[in-house]
């Protein structure tokens, strides 16, 4: 009888440790579900930290130095729980812990002891310590004028803001505001300007719909106390940034900002172009001339039918020989897809242009030896 029940003891520190990593993780990472029902630290903490539009700077004060106490005491958390709900490992009997266990008791009281001192610290003189406020202090003579110039102008309704619950970057008519859990970075728009840094784009997946391309900038401060710091952002909002951004703001390498469906979409199909196998030209065949669309470069694709379309079978092969660019069938293909619906853009079929025989993305192929 002795082996069923310290199975069930084992099971019930797994248990807890699996839910305890659970909690700490929608603790850290707050999923939208949490947020929908109200279990975030922002929540619970609410009359403390006080309201966000009206104290944006109070708020975020409390609120990192909130999560900083609170996320250094979770392994602390965990040893206690364990402790409580373990029969077998008899945590709090301090003298018969085994070395791992006092290790790991060891660190849990020095990381909450970190945690709590740096609160206590911040706190002194009514939060006169606190990072945010040292780095305020920086644009003039009191954090604390500062603060309000701040508070005042967020509560305007034409602020800008972008970013998920808890990341968000605002600008207001003179300030750029950069929050996250343990820390707020700012800059004074007058000593400041903006460098687009990079793109990412997220070509359209079987996860969203429509893609998507984030814009990364750096926001460079001339006053040297501030450290530089990033923003990045969905560049379908770039354009409202541009508008509310009075500093200057940089795009030195040119990095194009895409915004239209279809300039994302000729992202996805060249990647798919170029992942496809390429076509040799047959030895002695002459050049390909100029794209017949734009005119400008070479023609550089062949449609080969490559794909196996069992359940359609539309696809058949043409024999065109190369007389379009890959952007422009690409622009083509575009077109000849169900403009509401660029979901199914990817999985679509379109005509040749010349010959009309049908292809997919699978049977574009890019020419190998020309030029
Ligand atoms: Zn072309
Ligand atoms: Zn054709
Ligand atoms: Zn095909």
């Amino acid at each position: 009888m002795m082996l069923p029940t310290s199975r069930t003891m084992a099971s019930e520190e797994f248990v807890f440790s699996v839910i305890y990593f659970l909690l700490t993780m929608c603790l850290l990472f707050t999923p939208t579900e949490f947020r929908a029902a109200g279990l975030t630290i922002e929540n619970i903490l609410s009359s403390w930290l006080g309201s966000e539009d009206m104290h944006l700077i109070y708020y975020h004060i409390k609120k990192t130095s909130a999560n900083v106490v609170i996320h250094s005491a979770l392994p602390l958390g965990y040893y206690i729980g364990l402790g409580f709900v373990s029969q077998k490992l008899d945590l709090f009997s301090f003298s018969q812990l085994t070395l791992p266990w006092m290790i790991f008791l060891g660190a849990a009281i020095g990381t909450f002891g970190i945690g709590l001192s740096l609160f206590l610290l911040w706190k002194r003189q009514n939060w006169n310590n606190h990072p945010i406020a040292k780095s305020l202090g920086y644009h003039g003579n009191s954090w604390r004028l500062a603060a309000s110039s701040i508070n005042i102008e967020f509560r305007r309704i034409d602020k800008f803001q972008t970013g998920p619950a808890g990341r968000r970057t605002y600008v207001t008519d003179s300030w750029i505001i950069k929050t996250s859990p343990y820390s707020v970075k700012i800059a004074h728009q007058q000593d400041c300007h903006l460098n687009v840094v990079k793109t990412e784009e997220h070509a359209i997946s079987h996860e969203s719909s429509t893609g998507a391309q984030f814009v990364t900038l750096n926001v460079i401060s001339l006053n040297e106390n501030i450290p530089d710091f990033e923003i990045r952002l969905n560049s379908i909002d770039y354009k409202d940034l541009k508008d509310k951004v009075a500093s200057p703001l940089v795009n030195a390498r040119n990095i194009i900002i895409q915004q239209s469906t279809t300039e994302r979409f000729v992202l996805a199909f060249r990647n798919q172009v170029d992942a496809n196998p390429t076509y040799n030209l047959p030895e002695g065949s002459p050049e390909p001339g100029n794209c017949i669309g734009c005119l400008q470069i070479q023609s550089n694709v062949k449609l080969i039918k490559r794909c196996d379309d069992q359940e359609s079978g539309d696809c058949v092969q043409c024999y065109c020989r190369p007389m379009w660019c890959c952007d422009c069938m690409c622009k083509w293909f575009a077109s000849r897809q169900n403009q509401t619906r660029p979901e199914t853009w990817l999985g679509g079929k379109s005509p040749c242009p010349t010959c009309r025989s049908v292809f997919c993305m699978l049977d574009v192929s890019l020419v190998n030896n020309i030029g």
